[in-house]
């Protein structure tokens, strides 16, 4: 097997914390060796050892791929009309996903496929090299089992949220509904899923039925994870924490319980701000979760109602500039904190036997995501070792950001 080595990396970012205080794990004027698909040596670029290849980073940062551990892109239709009208004055309501149910049961397999596969390529460019990917599009026993299944063909992280919403059909009949979603529905999903979620909302489920749901999950071998306290507060993050979900999700609105049941607990709170971007709900107050010691990451959600991004620099950019992380602190929730939402420890980390999944940005350090806001900073992109994603500057072979990295 052939070796790489990325070295002449001015910051490298592996999120290998040291005691004595960086819990970023941050080196500087670095190298990494990739074998294969792992990571196989990381230090000092003056030790480096031999490779058969070498990339010469240019005094540039490196960080691990992002980790982006909520999305729902497998969908029909788009909902740009509504996104008009909601930046118009609209209220967002959890209603208008039926919208894009209807759109997407009337999809083909194909049409659904070309799409998400299209969604893949967009993510790799973007630096992220790991991606969860939900059902609850379809909510219906076929549809269900069809996006899970279409999921499962592009990665590993695939949830079951048949719990999404309750469809038209079932419409003050919601207790009929979850016996379908805990029964046949979940039946012919599990077997494509790791996770089962479920949308615990004033809207949309009760923490009753919350409790039905990921309960049945768990016993077909699904782990939890949880929609909660996006529109108001509610009773989700404690059922999240009783059942030890690996994440809440949104926790846009918590009380000071909810804060220190999460602190004392090992589920990771994972931030969308992509949400309140798109649905001008405030956003949520990170220093004041991480001062309490709750773990927090990092995620896109993207969608086509309430946050159609699927840029993690752009979530990272509001992250830091309106909820109160430093650069570092957001860069760790997209990476190491997505990672831990999905509890891995082989991904969001720079480290040896970690998967080589690398992201060499075009500028000095990682500051510059959130620094400089929409502009394209990832040069080159490794997944599994595998050189996945260059920009153009990259591959036309010019050196346009050298004064840059100095
Ligand atoms: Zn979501």
């Amino acid at each position: 097997m052939s070796t790489t080595l990325i070295t002449n990396i001015g910051e490298l970012t592996t999120n290998v914390g040291s005691p004595e205080g960086d819990r970023f794990g941050t080196l500087h004027d670095a190298a990494v060796l990739i074998d294969g698909g792992r990571i196989a040596w990381v230090g000092s670029a003056d030790a480096a050892p031999v490779a058969d290849e070498i990339i010469d980073a240019g005094g540039r940062a490196v960080i691990p791929g992002f980790v982006d551990s909520h999305s729902h892109l497998v969908f029909g239709g788009d909902r740009a009309a509504e996104f008009e009208a909601r930046m118009a004055g609209q209220k967002y309501a959890a209603g208008g996903i039926r919208s894009t149910v209807a759109a997407t049961r009337a999809a083909s397999d194909d049409e659904l496929r070309a799409r998400l596969r299209g969604f893949m390529d967009e993510l790799l460019a973007q630096g992220t090299t790991t991606i969860e990917i939900k059902s609850g599009y379809g909510l219906s026993v076929t549809d269900e089992e069809r996006l899970v299944r279409l999921a499962a063909e592009v990665t590993p992280e695939v949830t079951f949220l048949g719990a999404h919403v309750v469809p038209a059909e079932y419409a003050d009949r919601a207790d009929e509904y979850v016996d379908l979603v805990t029964g046949p529905m979940l039946e012919v999903c599990a077997p494509h899923a790791r996770w089962i979620d479920v949308f615990c909302e004033t809207g949309a489920f009760s923490v009753e039925q919350s409790r039905r749901v990921l309960e049945a999950g768990v016993v077909q071998g699904l782990m939890p994870r949880v929609h909660a306290s996006q529109l108001g507060p509610g009773d989700g993050v404690r059922l999240a924490v009783e059942l030890g979900a690996a994440s809440i999700d949104h926790g846009t609105y918590l009380t000071d319980d909810d804060v220190a049941a999460l602190a004392a607990s090992d589920t990771v709170l994972t931030l969308l701000p992509g949400v309140e971007f798109s649905t001008r709900q405030p956003y949520p107050d990170a220093r004041r979760l991480i001062d309490a010691g709750v773990t927090v990451a990092l995620a896109c959600d993207t969608n086509p109602g309430s946050s159609f991004t699927s840029s993690m620099p752009f979530c990272i950019a509001i992250a830091v500039r309106d909820m109160g992380m430093t650069p570092a602190e957001a860069v760790w929730g997209a990476t190491a904190g997505g990672a831990q939402a999905l509890r891995r420890d082989d991904v969001g980390v720079i480290a040896v036997g970690a998967r080589a999944d690398l992201v060499l940005l075009t500028a000095p350090t990682r500051i510059h995501l959130a620094y400089r806001p929409g502009v394209p900073l990832v040069d080159q992109v490794w997944k599994d070792g595998v050189a996945v994603f260059a920009s153009p500057a990259e591959v036309r072979g010019t050196e346009n950001h050298g004064p840059l990295a100095r």
